[in-house]
């Protein structure tokens, strides 16, 4: 049982990300048993003292305790007031879009995941939102977007920040989630209804992985870089290689901007295979450390092609003008030996274009 006077946003005395991800929301004391290790509460209700008069739980799609553990622990990260986690990613997104109504346009990147371009193209303008898809890295382009029923989070005095908790946070593939970290308190009170009127919650067993998986964030995240960093070095002096993209590197058109606001980077490196789609499929199938699979972010190191898996469902003519060729690769490199990587991706590009063979 959770007692209701818990400690809860921040750790006096000891702000880093990596002892604020390890211990704030986890105090021991917020339990009868003193647990180190928040346990996974799976009941769906709590005994009420008198009707109406309850320990801060009363259905536990209205709050878990192990799911508050997480939010309050998401929330410190965050250097935000409020979390509220989600059963996806994407329902994160439907949940937020709630806040709007008819009429209302929304402005979106236009390389934006395509799940969430498939949600707001063929789901939310059939309920008469607007949704504008814009290249964010032209200020320009993006300001010529705006019309007077464009809402604007920052313009309410909000900041909304949303994660596919899915990758990186949870870090181990074994969970699916959502999380939205905010400091207004009107929007937190709204979209707090919201994910208890709309149920997109995610489960107490999900929250318990997603939790632990913040306590190795910042170490994975050091080795991701690490591995990320060389893989995308090897593949740039590769003569196999039309071009990467990683804005570790000096090449990236962000690479600047990326260090200015980034201490790292993570293991997501893209490439241009040489070829055609043929070299691309023979790299693909050759590949024996790498995993064929969409997502990223876990400790696997996994290989795709976004044209057919997780941007299939961008149109063809918005792939061609965003550069989703059938010759580019995404890796989301994983925590595995970086030398093992390197010779995995040196057979499958060797497989891909024998050494007699041409490669232009
Ligand atoms: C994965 C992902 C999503 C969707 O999240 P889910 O947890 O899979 O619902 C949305 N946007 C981006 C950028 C993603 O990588």
């Amino acid at each position: 049982m959770q007692k209701k006077d818990a400690s809860h946003g921040f750790l006096p005395g000891f702000q880093h990300f990596a002892t604020q991800a390890i211990h704030v929301g986890q105090e021991p004391e917020q339990w009868t048993s003193q647990a180190v290790v928040p346990p996974i509460s799976l009941s769906t209700t709590f005994k009420q003292g008198a009707p109406g008069r309850h320990s801060g739980f009363e259905y536990s799609r209205s709050g878990n305790p192990t799911r508050n553990c997480l939010e309050k622990a998401v929330a410190a990260l965050d250097e935000a007031k409020y979390c509220l986690a989600f059963a996806s990613g994407l329902a994160a997104t439907v949940t937020i879009t709630h806040l709007l109504k008819a009429g209302d346009q929304i402005i979106c990147m236009d390389d934006v995941y395509g799940g969430t371009n498939r949600y707001f193209r063929q789901v939310a303008t059939e309920f008469g939102l607007k949704i504008s898809f814009v290249d964010c890295s032209q200020t320009k382009l993006l300001e010529a977007a705006i019309t007077p029923e464009t809402k604007r989070p920052l313009a309410l005095g909000a900041d909304i920040c949303m994660y596919s908790a899915t990758k990186y946070m949870n870090g181990h593939s074994d969970v699916v989630m959502g999380l939205v970290s905010l400091n207004s308190e009107s929007l937190h009170n709204r979209l707090r209804f919201l994910q208890n009127s709309l149920g997109a919650v995610p489960s107490p067993m999900d929250c318990y992985l997603c939790n632990r998986g913040l306590k190795t964030l910042q170490v994975r995240m050091e080795k991701h870089f690490e591995n990320g960093m060389t893989v995308a070095q090897f593949l740039e002096s590769n003569p196999r290689v039309e071009k990467v993209i990683y804005p570790g590197l000096p090449s990236h058109p962000q690479h600047e901007l990326a260090k200015r606001q980034c201490t790292g980077c993570p293991g997501m490196v893209t490439f241009y295979i040489k070829g055609s789609l043929q070299h691309a499929e023979a790299f693909l199938k050759n590949l024996k450390l790498f995993t064929l699979a969409e997502s990223l972010g876990g400790y696997e190191s996994l290989a795709e092609l976004p044209a057919i898996m997780t941007h299939a469902s961008v149109p063809q003519s918005d792939r061609e003008l965003l550069g989703i060729s059938d010759t580019l690769i995404r890796l989301s490199v994983g925590l595995e030996d970086k030398q093992d990587l390197l010779d995995d991706l040196d057979q499958a590009l060797k497989a891909a274009h024998p050494p007699n063979a041409s490669h232009n």
